[in-house]
């Protein structure tokens, strides 16, 4: 089943088109990812799927149901969660504040402390630390609190915007190692990523994006030996 489908979308800021006729599906179960250069516009296509930018036209489809132009919490409440860019977690709130917040519009009071000892669990920095200001984490430990605060919301779909950002390699390393876990515990995933090779080494399918436009399509393994993507994003290798 496709749990998201973007269908000829096209996004604008004033009269810039920044999304062009976007065409994308991600199948339950599956990561997606989404690669392209600065100012591509994966950015502007994350925050059309939340319903932070409305398309000027096309359509987007959770389960076969549109949600273009709903309000971003009823889009969270329906499954699909945002890790934005840049991390933007609750930098005067604890650790484990922060985490409470992800499940806010959860009520089952018993799976929250059953996912809340699960994120412990993989991520043991994050228990150690969880009475500590989330704003004196290390750039790596902030994303992996994003990326816990969103599994804490249990979202059926999550959206990573570039996670492995201004983080050093290991700890890139380790970001790509928690999204495939996410995975594999049952959540589908949709990447957007500037760095295109560890990307493309943990998706199984991969949609290459230039100036609101997707280029390229194709399995993840496919695109990644492509030899105009190699030379464009894999640093020609
Ligand atoms: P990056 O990796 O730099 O975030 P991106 O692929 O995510 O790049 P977008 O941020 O989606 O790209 O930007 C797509 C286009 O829209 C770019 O030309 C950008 O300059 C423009 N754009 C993005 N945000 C705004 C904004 N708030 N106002 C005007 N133009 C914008």
């Amino acid at each position: 089943m496709m749990l998201l489908e973007l269908k000829n979308v096209e996004a604008a800021y004033g009269n810039i088109k920044a999304l062009k006729g976007i065409n994308l599906s991600v199948p339950e179960g599956k990561i997606v990812t989404l690669i392209g250069a600065n100012g591509a516009g994966k950015s502007t296509t994350m925050k059309t799927i939340m319903g932070i930018m409305k398309p000027i036209a096309g359509d987007v489809l959770f389960k076969g149901e549109s949600i273009a132009g709903m309000k971003t919490h009823n889009i969270v409440r329906k499954g699909v969660v945002l890790v934005p860019e840049g991390r933007q977690i609750l930098q005067n709130m604890t650790v484990r504040e922060n985490l409470e917040m992800g499940a806010y519009q959860r009520n089952d009071a018993e799976g929250i402390k059953e996912d809340l000892s699960k994120v412990f669990e993989r991520f043991p920095r994050l228990f150690e630390r969880q009475g500590q200001f989330a704003g004196t984490l290390s750039g790596g430990e902030q994303q992996m609190l994003a990326i816990g605060r969103a599994v804490m919301a249990k979202p059926e779909v999550m959206l990573l915007d570039e996670p492995s950002m201004g983080l050093a390699p290991l700890v890139v390393q380790q970001i790509f190692d928690v999204i495939k876990d996410i995975n594999k515990m049952g959540t589908t995933v949709l990447l957007v990523e500037q760095n295109a090779r560890k990307a493309l080494q943990i998706a199984d399918y991969a949609y290459v994006m230039e100036t609101g436009k997707i280029v390229m399509e194709g399995p993840a393994q496919e695109v990644a030996s492509n030899p105009d993507v190699m030379a464009a994003y894999l640093g020609g290798k």
